[in-house]
Parts: structure tokens; sequence; C-alpha cells
């Protein structure tokens, strides 16, 4: 029997193996269909058996060496891999809802994956209610008997909410609802919601799984096979695939993910200890630090507190525009768990479209500030955001 892999060796050595020409890494097979070695092999691989590819959006080798690999870093049955990580959402969400269906989310998820709900699904009769998920009771207040889905985001964009995730599993499970949870935050390296009972993870490859701030991609890993087939079907027929070239680069740039996140959340550590003590900010809400509202629970279900984190600015929106205005190495970007530092103001920037009522609900405040810290000198991070926070 194969030995259980620790997790870098997986990074480096997961997912599929192409030795037909002795290549050190899965080549990119830029190619739209594959041929068949004959009638029958061609009929087998339609009837979902035999060996061999058919057609890109329905599987290729470098795709599917992707999606290996993260599956097996989630600990899950396998990857669906989707053109963006909103590909990955909608697939989520067209698998397991259905007119009369309602959906149980975290108030304060990715601006987009709500909106598309309110304003799209919406007007195919899909139910939703948005809560705050941090306190467990309301998950418990508000499930329904048609509840089919509950989708959370721990920690959340960007207000760094946890979600208990042993305890909602545990509730889901009870009631047999499918549970999905975006770890974009965490990528792997730091939490895996399947060890909890998820039954879908969601990752933006974007963010810190690529790392490298050049390339959108989304990924799905699922619990088990019934599930992965169900959203297999769905991703495959909508037909936001990955493309080849694009897989490549994220395998790439997901085999130091360990090295990078290591790097920054000791430089995020730093950061958040320097603005923690800095007069002109209120507050910093960082899963590092003692006075993180859900320390504990973070400290639990996470092997490390990762490279985000959000604080207030004495001085609301004027503030969080100055400082916008004055940094100069970190950059002024939304995106997050890239090599380089970047800084951004929710309340005008990413959750500017929803609206100040629905802002205030989800914990937005107008002075908040979303920092994704990277791999840079510490030192350097500290002193731009020093500077800048002099000229408020
Ligand atoms: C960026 C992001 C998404 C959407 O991913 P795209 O790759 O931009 O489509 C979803 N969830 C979270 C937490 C994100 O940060």
């Amino acid at each position: 029997m194969k030995k259980k892999q620790g997790f870098n060796t997986k990074l480096i050595h997961g997912g599929l193996h192409d030795e037909s020409m002795g290549s050190a890494v899965m080549p990119i097979y830029q190619t739209s269909t594959f041929r068949f070695n004959d009638a029958d092999h061609g009929a087998a691989l339609f009837a979902g058996e035999g060996e061999g590819y058919i057609y890109s959006r329905l599987g290729n080798p470098t795709i599917e060496d992707l999606e290996r690999t993260m599956a097996e870093l989630e600990n899950g049955y396998g990857g669906i891999s989707a053109a963006s990580g909103m590909g990955a959402v909608n697939v989520v969400y067209f698998a397991l809802l259905e007119k009369g269906a309602h959906v149980l989310s975290h108030n304060a998820i990715y601006g987009a994956a709500r909106s598309i709900m309110e304003n799209f699904y919406s007007k195919y009769g899909v139910e939703y209610t948005y809560i705050d998920m941090s306190d467990i009771n309301n998950v418990i207040k508000n499930i329904k008997p048609n509840t089919k889905l509950i989708y959370t985001e721990t920690p959340a964009n960007p207000t760094m909410d946890v979600t208990d995730l042993e305890a909602l599993c545990k509730i889901a499970k009870e009631k047999g609802i499918a549970v999905c949870v975006d770890n974009t935050f965490c990528s792997p390296y730091l939490q895996n919601p399947i060890d909890f009972g998820a039954d879908i993870v969601l990752h933006s490859m974007t963010k810190s799984i690529n790392g490298h701030a050049d390339i959108v991609a989304g990924m799905l890993v699922a619990k088990d096979e019934a599930m992965y087939k169900r959203l297999r079907t769905v991703m495959t027929n909508i037909g936001c695939n990955m493309d080849p070239t694009q897989a490549f680069m994220v395998r790439r740039g997901l085999k130091t993910l360990s090295l990078r996140i290591e790097k920054a959340q000791e430089n995020a550590q730093k950061v958040a200890e320097f603005l923690d003590a800095h007069p002109k900010v209120k507050w910093v809400k960082y899963p590092g630090l003692k006075s993180f509202p859900q320390y504990e629970l973070a400290q639990k279900q996470m092997r490390g507190s990762g490279s985000m984190m959000a604080f207030e600015l004495e001085g609301g929106l004027k503030a969080g525009k100055i400082l916008m205005d004055n940094v100069q190495l970190c950059l002024l970007a939304v995106s997050l768990g890239g090599i380089e530092t970047l800084i951004q103001h929710p309340a005008s920037m990413t959750h500017s479209k929803v609206s100040k009522e629905k802002q205030i609900e989800a914990g937005i405040t107008e002075g908040l500030v979303r920092l994704s810290v990277g791999i840079e000198n510490a030192e350097d991070i500290i002193a731009d955001l020093d500077n800048a926070l002099s000229k408020i």
C-alpha cells in the first residue's frame, strides 16, 4: 500500500503523471480534441469506460493533473476545475439549487457570490437568506424545510469572520443539507473543510494557490463520488472549463504554496502587531492576534493565521482614501494571496455596489481597510504603511 504522503510532497509530486516522453513535469496538452484509436475506443470513452480523453471541455491531462493534486491536498474524492472562482461558484449554485430551493449563506462572502444569487438566481425562484454564521445559533434558527445548500466562506471577505466548520457540518448533516466552503483565504495549506464534514470545497485559485497575480482560475473539490459527478456534469455543460495553459500555470504556482504562505504569514503577524499598536488604527482583525474575537476557534480549525487582515482607521472614509493615496510599496489593488502586498478599501472599492445598509450588516465600515500581506521584507511593508498613516 502506498504510504500517505506529506503535504509538501503532494505539492511537488501529486497529480497525474505522464511519463511517455520522460518529461519532469506534466506538459501543456494544448489541444481541443483527442484522436480515438478506433471505433470501439471512441464508443468506450463516450460510455465512460476505457482510458483516454475525448475533448478538452470534458477533460484534458494538464487540467486533470491540477484537479487530482487539489483533490489530494483537500482530502477529497475529486477536483473540478473552472475558468474562474466565479465559474466554480455558479457550478455549485446550478448543481444544488432549483426553483423553490433555499440557500443559507454567510452575509460577508465574496461580493459577486452574493450579488449573483440576489440578482440572478432569485429570478429563477431560488430563495436565499444571508446571516452572520460566526454565531452558529443563527444557522440553526434560519434552516428551512427547503434548505438545500449551506454556503460559507471562512475567514470571510473582508471582515475575517470565522465559521465553526465542525459545528456547521454537524447541523447540516443531521438535516441532510449540503455544505460548500469557500476556502480561498486559507488554501489547503491552512485549512481542510472536508476534514470537518464539508461536501464541497471551493477555491478562487486566482489567489494564493496560483499566487503570482497572473492567472484567473477556480476549483471545486468534492468529498465523494456522487457529488463529484453532479458538479462535473454541470461544469462541462455550462462550459466554464479551464484552459490547459491556465492549468499548467496554476500547477506551477502551486508547487511553492507552503513556502509562500509561511513567509507571508510571518510578515502578516509583524504587520498586524505594528498596526494594532498604531494610534491612527482603531482595531485590527487578524486571526494571529490574541485580541481577534474568534481567536480560539481560528487556532482550532486553521493551521496558521494566514496573510489576510482587516483594520479600521480613525477618520472613516476620508482617512481610508488618504491611506490608499499614500502607500508606495503596497499595491492599491483588489485580489489577494499573492507574493506582493495588496491594499484596498472595501467601502469605495470591492463592496461599493452593496447597499450602505447591507454593508453595515456585513460589517463593512467606512474606515475598513483590507490588507493582503506579501513576501517582501516585513520592515519595508511596515515602513510604507507607517509613512502613509502619518499623512492622515
Ligand atoms: C476572488 C474570490 C472569488 C472569485 O474568484 P475569481 O477567480 O475572481 O472568479 C471567490 N471567493 C473569494 C473568497 C475570492 O477572494
